[in-house]
């Protein structure tokens, strides 16, 4: 298959923000694609080589990759770092250098997918000395049988930019088009949850049609999308939903960690799907110990604790451990943590994401034998607001941030990847004022003035609307920020910057720069306002207002587990709004 067939993809999906025409360009693709290649093309259209999974990334420096395109297309190297200057975006400072280029070279033969992939993964691959001087002649080299249009996706790709605005369920919605019809996307989606890879999915469609998806199981070594909570105001509420019965369990606060055991061995994944392994070695032993199975996957909560007093300690301690390659035995000792193990998707090679929940429980204990490293979280099976009230009061006075109520009901099966009312969490900030915290998620910034300047001065924040798949401004943050972190800010967001508003990023204000809706910052609030200037369910309490966090303050805690998508959505917002109004009257 010819790389320019994905290449001219690409350009038509530039040319268009809408989701449903976006789909119809690539359900049209992917069947023209050749279902051999058709996985190198689907992880290329998500900016990468591979699964999420797998640690090895694009990412190569833009200074390399321009050296290379100045290189390949004879500009010289001061031109190219001029355009960038201008252009801010390596793809488009190729396409103008490679279109002047063109005009007095001939092409040499065409580029096919398969050699464009496998360059790319080559380049990923390289590493010890000299490998930087090998990654620009490898790039360069790849450029010089490119078009313009050619050069300027892989100067993207190479770079971590690829950017089409195309999310991931829109590639799943084309699959379903593509090679079943469009009631069967459920079937693929689910396919894509537990597989967590869409090249996966994408390639076994093509080869064996929908039943072939549907035999897509959970796999030892192959981390799913993480399960995932609705939130609820009051007990009331939460067991009516529930059917007047359900189980409640202490919401711990830490890392969720998904565990692979087979044979002996342990890895861990994040929610993210990162690999952890390395930064736990505690846990890995302790896993060892206390579960009793040839093969499992089990999932748990992992938090600090004080092992004088046995006393949860703030969250932020375990986040010493996070990207740590080097002391990782120093935090071992200094940060000690436990992990609290809360369902069970695989057991001796069985699937178990069918089952209800109460069988998963029971399948759990049935292999764990709980030490002071590896415990069971707590469960309770509560009928009674009266009851759950006492629970949950427990469960704070024990650090924990509140309780997670889960579904006991037939149908309360593990829905990879979703969110639902099969588990609905339970937490303190409905009980008083904002003392809670939301994750928010950074779309622009102000340049900041006095002692600021050169840097930002404010931050402006937004809330996720998954009934528009846009974010929508909340607030400007400026405060609880110390210098070192108001110092790397710049360097943080460096690579999410944007010449302009993001297309899905809904906001009335004009923000000196922009960004890629990733970054999520806990924050604090106060209370939450009506605001005209802020867009976070505008319309829903009064037709010329949108809702806004007052005083809102940095945590001094990055999510890192958390995407854009996931960060607090704007009905949660109103939902906490209405609960304040609640407690007001
Ligand atoms: P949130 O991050 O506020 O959306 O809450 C969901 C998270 O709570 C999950 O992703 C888990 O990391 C965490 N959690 C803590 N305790 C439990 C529990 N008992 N069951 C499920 N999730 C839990």
């Amino acid at each position: 298959m010819l790389f320019r067939e994905l290449v001219d993809t690409y350009e038509r999906l530039e040319a268009t923000s809408s989701r449903l025409e976006m789909t119809e360009i690539l359900a049209e693709a992917f069947r023209r694609f050749d279902p051999a290649e058709i996985r190198m093309a689907v992880y290329l259209t998500q900016g990468q080589l591979y699964p999420d999974f797998v640690p090895l990334k694009l990412g190569m420096a833009d200074k390399l990759a321009l050296k290379a395109i100045a290189f390949a297309s004879g500009a010289g190297e001061p031109l190219v770092q001029e355009l960038m200057r201008k252009e801010g975006d390596p793809g488009l400072v190729a396409y103008i250098v490679f279109q002047s280029k063109k005009q007095t070279t001939l092409f040499s033969e065409p580029l096919t997918l398969k050699r464009a992939y496998e360059t790319l993964e080559a380049i990923a691959r390289a590493e010890g000395g000299g490998s930087q001087e090998h990654k620009v002649k490898l790039l360069a080299k790849l450029l010089s049988d490119a078009s313009p249009s050619e050069a300027k996706f892989l100067s993207r790709v190479i770079t971590g930019r690829m950017r089409l605005g195309v999310s991931t369920m829109t590639i799943v919605d084309a699959l379903a088009v593509a090679f079943a019809s469009k009631e069967d996307r459920d079937a693929v989606e689910r396919a894509f949850n537990v597989s967590s890879d869409l090249g996966l999915v994408a390639e076994t469609l093509a080869l064996h049609g929908l039943e072939g998806v549907k035999g897509i199981r959970v796999q030892v070594n192959r981390p799913l999308r993480a399960m995932l909570a609705e939130r609820m105001s009051s007990p009331e509420e939460i067991l009516e939903r529930m059917g007047g019965r359900c189980a409640f369990e202490y919401k711990y606060d830490g890392v969720r960690l998904q565990a692979h055991i087979c044979d002996g061995e342990v890895r861990l994944f994040s929610r993210k799907l990162d690999e952890l392994t390395a930064q736990f070695p505690d846990v890995v032993a302790g896993l060892k110990r206390a579960v009793h199975a040839r093969s499992a996957i089990v999932e748990g909560e992992c938090v600090p604790v004080d092992t004088n007093t046995g006393e949860f300690l703030p969250f932020q301690e375990v986040s010493h451990r996070r990207g740590r390659k080097y002391g990782v035995h120093e935090a071992v000792e200094d940060y000690p943590v436990k992990l609290f193990l809360f369902d069970c998707i695989l057991k001796d090679g069985e699937d178990l994401t069918d089952k209800p929940f109460l069988e998963r429980r029971a399948a759990l204990t049935s292999i764990v034998v709980p030490d002071e490293t590896v415990a069971l979280s707590e469960i309770r099976l509560l009928s009674s607001p009266a009851e759950v009230q006492a629970f949950f009061q427990e469960a704070i006075r024990d650090g924990c941030e509140g309780l997670m109520a889960k579904s006991v009901a037939e149908n309360s099966v593990y829905r990879a990847g979703n969110r639902g009312f099969l588990w609905i969490k339970y937490k303190k900030e409905y009980r008083s004022e904002m003392t809670d915290t939301v994750d928010l998620v950074v779309v622009g910034a102000f340049a900041g003035r006095g002692k600021r300047r050169g840097l930002y001065g404010a931050l402006l924040m937004a809330t996720y609307d998954p009934a528009t798949d846009t974010f929508q401004t909340v607030s400007k943050l400026g405060s609880g920020f110390d210098d070192a972190t108001l110092a790397a800010l710049p360097e943080m967001l460096a690579n999410d910057r944007l010449a302009a508003r993001h297309h899905l990023v809904d906001s009335k204000m004009e923000a000196d720069f922009w960004f890629q809706p990733r970054l999520v910052l806990e924050v604090r609030g106060a209370e939450i306002t009506l605001s005209p200037i802020h867009t976070c369910c505008f319309g829903a309490i009064r037709p010329d207002a949108g809702l806004a966090i007052r005083f809102p303050r940095f945590t001094g805690r990055f999510r890192e587990d958390k995407e854009g998508r996931d960060a607090t959505t704007s009905q949660e917002i109103l939902a906490m709004y209405q609960a304040q109004l609640k407690r007001v009257e």
